[in-house]
Formats: C-alpha cells, sequence, structure tokens
C-alpha cells in the first residue's frame, strides 16, 4: 500500500494502455506512453508531458483556478463522492463553470487513471478561469472556464521514511493569510504563505511547515491538515484550513475507536506542548510527527522521538479500511471518449 512503502514498482501496475487516447497508447508496443500521467486538457486526453496551458490563462496569471485532489490505492478511488462534492462547491463559491457536467468529469478522472495503468494514483481535478475572449478584457465573465484532470504516480507529500521515523515541523513565523480574506475551504493555489513556512523549514533542517494565523492560532501546512494528541484527545483546527477528506476520515475513525476528538481553535502554545501530532492528506494519509520547533528557540522531541501511539494506531486503521474497500469506488477501465 501507498504512504508506508516505497512507489509502486512496474509489476504493480496494471497491463499498460487500457482505452485508446486517441493517439497511439503504445510506443513500440512495449511502454505505455501515459505511465508518468495522463492529463485531460482542452477536451484531448493526452501524456502527462504534452498537457499544457495558455500562459494568458488566468487560471496561472491571477491564480483563478480551485482544484481537488483524490487517491487511487489497489485500483479504486477513496471517497470519490466527498471530493466531487468538495469540488462542485468550490467552483460555486468561485463561480467557475466549466463545460463538462459532473457526472462527464467522473468519467474523464476514471478515464485518466486507466490510461496510466496505475494502481495507486495521485489524481487532480481542476477547473481554470480561463483567457478573455475579448482580448485585454477584465472581466472574468469574458472568460471561457475549463476543466483540467490528470493521474500521476502516487505521491506522499512527507516521504515514507520520513512518515517512519516521525517528521520534524517547523512552526513558521509567517501568519497564515486571513480566512476572511481568502476562504480556505475553498481548495486553491495561492500558496505563498505556506511555501514561504517551507522554505523556513528547510532552511532550518525541519521537514516541513505549519502556519498560525494573526492570532496565534494552529491553522494548516502546505498540503495537510493538522492534528494535536494532549491528554488522550485529538485535537484539529477550526480555523484557517481545508476541511480535509482525509480529515474527516481520521474524525470516523477516532469515534470508531473510542478516542475524544474535536474540531476546535488550538494556540500555539498547545501544539509546542502536544504529546503527540500528526498530519492528514490525500497525498500521504496520516503522517506521524516526532518533532516540533521553534519552541522557546530550540527543536522538541515529543514522546520518544518515534511516532506516537495514537497517531500510529489511526495511521493502521486509515490504511486496514483502506485494504477493506472503505469508501472505495473500483476504478472503470470502460470509458473509451
Ligand atoms: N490543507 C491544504 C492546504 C491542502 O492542500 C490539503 C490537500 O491537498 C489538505 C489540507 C488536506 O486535504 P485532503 O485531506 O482533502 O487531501
Amino acid at each position: 500500500m501507498p504512504g508506508r512503502l516505497p512507489p509502486p514498482p512496474a509489476s504493480r501496475m496494471l497491463r499498460a494502455g487500457r482505452g485508446s487516447g486517441g493517439a497511439c497508447d503504445m510506443d513500440d508496443g512495449q511502454a505505455n506512453i501515459y505511465a508518468a500521467g495522463a492529463a485531460y486538457v482542452q477536451g484531448r486526453f493526452v501524456p502527462i508531458g504534452q498537457a499544457c496551458i495558455s500562459v494568458l490563462d488566468w487560471g496561472f496569471t491571477r491564480s483563478d483556478v480551485t482544484y481537488d485532489v483524490v487517491h487511487v490505492t489497489g485500483d479504486a478511488f477513496f471517497r470519490l463522492d466527498d471530493h466531487l462534492d468538495r469540488f462542485g462547491r468550490s467552483m460555486a463559491r468561485r463561480r467557475l463553470a466549466p463545460a463538462e457536467d459532473r457526472a462527464r468529469m467522473t468519467d474523464i478522472l476514471h478515464r485518466v487513471v486507466s490510461l496510466t495503468g496505475l494502481r495507486d494514483a495521485y489524481v487532480a481535478m481542476l477547473a481554470l478561469r480561463g483567457r478573455p475572449r475579448i482580448g485585454g478584457s477584465r472581466r472574468p465573465m469574458d472568460c471561457d472556464n475549463h476543466f483540467i484532470a490528470y493521474a500521476l504516480p502516487w505521491i506522499d507529500v512527507v516521504p515514507p521514511d520520513v512518515q517512519a521515523r516521525g517528521a520534524h515541523l517547523w512552526i513558521g513565523s509567517m501568519p497564515r493569510v486571513p480566512d476572511a480574506s481568502f476562504d480556505p475551504t475553498v481548495k486553491n493555489y495561492m500558496w505563498g504563505d505556506l511555501n514561504a513556512g517551507l522554505m523556513e523549514a528547510h532552511d532550518h533542517g525541519y521537514d516541513t511547515s505549519v502556519l498560525c494565523d494573526a492570532q496565534g492560532r494552529v491553522t494548516e501546512g502546505p498540503g495537510f491538515n493538522i492534528f494535536v494528541v494532549k491528554d488522550g484527545r485529538v485535537l484539529t483546527p477550526a480555523h484557517g484550513s481545508l476541511q480535509g477528506i482525509t480529515r474527516r476520515s481520521v474524525l470516523e475513525l477516532c469515534d470508531e475507536l473510542g478516542l475524544p476528538c474535536a474540531v476546535a481553535d488550538i494556540p500555539r502554545a498547545v501544539l509546542e506542548e502536544a504529546d503527540e501530532v500528526f498530519l492528514a492528506t490525500t497525498a500521504g494519509g496520516v503522517m506521524p510527527v516526532s518533532r516540533v520547533g521553534p519552541v522557546a528557540g530550540v527543536q522538541r522531541i515529543m514522546g520518544n522521538d518515534r511516532p506516537g501511539a495514537i497517531s500510529a494506531r489511526i495511521k493502521e486503521l486509515y490504511w486496514a479500511r483502506h485494504r477493506a474497500g472503505w469508501h472505495a469506488t473500483p476504478v472503470r477501465h470502460d470509458v473509451t471518449a
């Protein structure tokens, strides 16, 4: 299973080139031209290296885009409908309306995965503003919105070996952009603050970072939600963060395990003094943290410098549930258009 093991070897890939991409799927009858990834752009299915947008697209020049990411493990999507629901809400909030309806988007997602032959994949769906039909127009309504989807080999935002020892988490000095300025529940690429935190983390020898808001409350990190465990209670921030699908899964698993859990304001001091910390995302699952800093200027080691017992238990159950088909939608290999 991904998330705990290195990327899937070729032997774990399906037979190459199921369905035609509109081009030849095989270069010489051996290799699948979509093996590195398949995309749907401007109404066509192409190998990932050929997936391009215009430099004039507002999705690029203004980050006028929303997106979602769902993962595939063992040839099945995880919580596909939940991701499509959130994507639909995000598009409505950003007033983006590509031509493809939900049923068509769903077919496209199945097809990009099927083309790659991957059993474990990172699958993105995007809605972009597009470029104005009238040159120089500043009116969003003059743009033709468009839909992009692509499938890539599995991605872990925290590498599996780092997950195994527990990530070292930097608390960034820059405050997270306020919710009132940009709604973090609408998935977006406005990553200026998150990237700054990540660079600070790397400058200081940490693996990744989390940001607090201007009021000093913990929010989220570059591509993940955060959980803090204190005195047996599992907490995740109420503000400044995406309502992650993995976060929802973790809350459900906590209920099942009888672990008290809550979505709440988490002051920075609670993170600094946590018994355990873990991160949660589609691209990696449940990812334990073993060190956090700076705490009074230094790095604080939690517990025995390894993933905590509760984090490990939740992570194990999360993947066991995947193996048992929890919220699974098998990838369809019969979508041809
Ligand atoms: N927060 C941010 C900023 C993210 O980009 C992501 C995922 O990409 C998450 C949280 C986790 O959300 P999910 O569990 O739905 O992948």
